[in-house]
């Protein structure tokens, strides 16, 4: 039985799992770097531990001291969280010498899916849409030219390493393409260190659908809906929506199988995310899997009601799976926006800082995971999500209203936040009727002011 987790990670995550743990009576150890003294996440774990400096590469992608942290706490297992050393095998692999249950899939299986052209050719072999592209990495321009003129421009270049939609370059011609896949070789081995890339078919304007799977280590596989991801700037996701307004019941059905499939065909185990990209007339194909919790978990748990972090404890506790696909149900409906210290006016310039007040929204339907509070300062080296409001109602429409007035009470002062963003979104008539791709937001913030 896992009795205490080391969490490797801060902020909005590390505090959403110690609130996991508490609720299941396992004892957590946070570890923390010196920027991180007044985190939440350390003043609520039963434990804590300070693993370095402020740069995450000297405390939160420090492998050995969390590894040491948790040998000295004897702590059973180890929830990365997302970000960090959350995908990364070797990080996986050291806590499973170390005898210290890793909470995510096995070493194998995250490096099998981290490398985006072998998860592509993985499901693709048990029949899953993949977008058409290039076989694999490819090294010399000349025969990625070659590639792209085949698969038919417009085409995208991408880093097999891959992530938080850095690496990726559009090229319209083979002048473009020259230029492009270059930069963005250069861009791959400086971001990922790994210079490798795959081209494939640029989708245009299509639907960022992904599913949510749950496996546990007895080869039961289950998806647990899908999530509308397709508001996004520069490749991030901004909002995200459950279920998507554009999915039907049969689409649903389809995909889930095949997100299913997939995950199967990983041998996966835990919770993951298998992303599609979604054309006009309902084409999907398999993007990328994620092996990891993601930031947008929470919309998921709001519409099928199951907890997610917990699940992901009892399948690395060895536990089965209790529920079956038929269990699962679809009944509401839940919008994440994600607040982010960052200024819109400004080309979302981060805006670190101490914030003055912070009032946080509530009533009916309204669940915020943040660790922000009055008087909290945001230190520069991370990420610049604060926290997320997640709004639910019976369906979309109460979704949108509860959202609206949320996102009106929220009051973070002394910081610039993407809550007046979200507000502008939530009243674009766009927005409101689902009529939506991955292109919205690039042309909404064109077309206001
Ligand atoms: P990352 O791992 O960096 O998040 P993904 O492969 O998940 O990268 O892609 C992120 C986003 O980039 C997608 O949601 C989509 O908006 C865009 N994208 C990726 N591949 C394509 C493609 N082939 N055609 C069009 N857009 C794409």
């Amino acid at each position: 039985m896992i009795k205490k987790i080391l969490i490797a990670n801060r902020g909005e995550i590390a505090l959403r799992i110690v609130r996991a743990c508490r609720e299941l009576g396992i004892k957590t150890l946070a570890v923390y770097s010196e920027a991180d003294v007044q985190s939440l996440h350390v003043q609520l774990a039963d434990e804590a531990i300070c693993i370095g400096g402020p740069k995450g590469a000297d405390s939160y992608l420090k492998a050995d001291r969390i590894i040491a942290a948790a040998e000295i706490a004897d702590v059973d297992a180890i929830h990365p969280g997302y970000g960090f050393l959350a995908e990364n095998a070797k990080f996986a692999e050291q806590c499973e010498s170390c005898n210290i249950k890793f909470i995510g899939p096995n070493a194998k299986v995250i490096s099998m899916m981290g490398d985006k052209a072998i998860a592509k050719a993985t499901v693709s072999k048990a029949g899953v849409p993949i977008v058409p592209g290039s076989d694999g990495p490819i090294e010399s321009e000349a025969e990625a030219v070659k590639v792209a003129r085949k698969i038919g421009y417009p085409v995208i270049i991408k880093a097999v390493a891959g992530g938080g939609g850095r690496g990726m370059r559009i090229a319209h011609n083979d002048v473009s393409f020259a230029k492009e896949f270059h930069v963005a070789r250069n861009e791959a081995e400086k971001a990922f260190g790994n210079g490798s890339v795959y081209v494939e078919k640029y989708i245009e304007k299509p639907r960022h659908i992904e599913f949510q799977i749950l496996a546990d280590s007895h080869g039961k596989v289950l998806h647990l809906g899908e999530r509308d991801c397709s508001i996004q700037r520069r490749h991030q996701k901004l909002i995200e929506e459950a279920p998507s307004p554009f999915i039907t019941p049969d689409l649903r059905k389809k995909m889930g199988k095949a997100a299913v499939k997939a995950a199967a065909a990983a041998k996966y185990e835990n919770a993951g995310t298998i992303e599609f990209l979604v054309d006009a007339k309902g084409n999907f194909y398999f993007i990328e899997m994620n092996t990891r919790i993601q930031v947008e978990h929470p919309v998921t748990e709001e519409v099928t009601g199951i907890d997610l972090i917990k699940q992901q404890i009892h399948v690395a506790n060895g536990d089965k799976l209790e529920m079956s696909q038929g269990d699962i149900t679809f009944t509401k409906h839940a919008i994440e926006c994600r607040i982010n210290a960052e200024d819109p006016a400004r080309n979302f310039a981060p805006s670190p800082g101490t914030i003055g007040l912070y009032y946080s929204p509530g009533g009916h339907g309204v669940r915020v995971d943040s660790h922000a509070y009055s008087g909290y300062t945001i230190p520069p080296y991370y990420d610049s999500m604060i926290g997320k409001l997640i709004c639910y109602g019976s369906n979309r429409k109460i979704a949108l209203e509860r959202t609206y007035r949320a996102l009106n009470e929220f009051l973070v002062r002394g910081i610039k936040t993407t809550i007046p963003l979200h507000k502008a979104v939530l009243a674009d008539p766009m927005f409101i009727e689902g009529k939506y791709t991955t292109a919205y937001m690039e042309d909404f913030l064109k077309r206001t002011p």
